[in-house]
């Protein structure tokens, strides 16, 4: 069985000027696997500066990896041929953080919606274009009525990230880089738009890398999840076990961050204290010049060691644990 999309070993090294002085990672060996037949939604979770929007741009073939090679459908997305590469762009939608950023102010919402129809060709009448359009913003929640025929500043930021997600599923993708969807949109619209996802994974059989820095809703979308700090992966596995107890000083360090109102842990249980950033060692723990438990052994990069069969957290304080190999990284994600 062909996977759906394959990250082997990848890493972004931003360079300076003509003498490439001063490279810094932004994504560093990084390997993750989605299934074409278990569509599924993944959340890649991290500050700014962690590596997830290099991850999203490199998924979305906007930039190329330094090293290693992205397969869609087994075949590297840098050698598509012409109608692959049409294909690859119709398949890959992405949803991204600011909903006004994508409308032009004096086109309306119909006009949003039929440029991409006619780009794929994807209808063979004004009225089928019509049909496609009204079906996927019933699907998003959206009635046509409401929204058709008006103009950007006319909707709600909520109702203006739905047609982003409508106009995405138009396409019938098979994979949505969905990049803090929900960072921009009111609190009381953030729920709605999350299981307006989770409705597409379902009923769609669309499969979503979820990337946010914000745990809450993390949790609220996705089976599993992967965390990243400085470009490198610190912890990994189902949601539910990183969020309620998380193993790596930088994953408490997130979750202690924020108030739970859901969940049985209590907002401050891991009483981790940042200490204030230093200089970085690109041979240590990414994490060592934060982390009030570093040791000497700190001072080499940490593995993954694995926790449970379905979590595993790159941290010497779980080194009497075995150790995972980066590129299996996948096989500890639920689906
Ligand atoms: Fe902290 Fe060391 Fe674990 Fe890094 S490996 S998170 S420095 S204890």
């Amino acid at each position: 069985m062909t996977n759906l999309l394959e990250l082997r070993n990848v890493s972004k090294v931003y360079t300076r000027g003509l003498t490439h002085s001063n490279p810094t990672i932004a994504l560093r060996e990084t390997s993750l696997t989605l299934k074409d037949d278990e569509p599924t939604i993944l959340t890649v979770a991290g500050e700014s500066g962690s590596g997830k929007t290099t991850l999203a741009m490199l998924l979305l073939g906007f930039i190329d990896p330094t090293v290693g090679e992205i397969l869609y459908k087994g075949r590297n997305i840098r050698s598509l041929t012409g109608s692959e590469r049409m294909a690859y762009r119709r398949e890959v939608q992405a949803v991204f953080q600011d909903p006004f950023a994508v409308f032009n102010p004096f086109y309306t919402v119909d006009h949003l919606l039929t440029v991409p129809i006619r780009r794929f060709k994807l209808a063979k009448s004004k009225t089928e274009a019509r049909d496609r359009m009204e079906e996927a913003l019933t699907a998003v929640g959206l009635r046509p009525e409401d929204v058709l025929g008006r103009f950007p500043h006319q909707l709600s930021g909520g109702q203006r990230q739905r047609i982003n997600v409508a106009r995405a599923l138009l396409l019938r993708p098979r994979l949505l880089i969905a990049d803090e969807p929900v960072s921009m949109v009111d609190a009381s619209l953030r729920a709605n738009i999350l299981e307006t996802l989770r409705n597409l994974q379902r009923d769609y059989g669309v499969s979503i890398i979820y990337i946010t820095h914000d745990l809450t809703t993390a949790y609220h979308i996705a089976k599993s999840i992967v965390v990243l700090y400085r470009g490198g992966v610190m912890e990994a596995g189902d949601v539910d076990s990183v969020i309620k107890s998380p193993q790596h000083p930088y994953t408490q360090l997130l979750v202690d961050s924020i108030p739970w109102p859901n969940l049985d842990q209590r907002w401050g249980e891991h009483a981790i204290i940042a200490r204030e950033s230093g200089l970085h060692d690109p041979g240590a723990c990414p994490f060592m010049p934060r982390c009030p438990k570093a040791m000497d052994i700190c001072r080499n990069r940490p593995p993954l060691f694995q926790i449970t069969p379905h979590q595993a957290a790159a941290c010497y304080l779980h080194d009497k644990l075995p150790s995972v190999d980066a590129e299996r990284l996948s096989e500890l994600l639920p689906a």
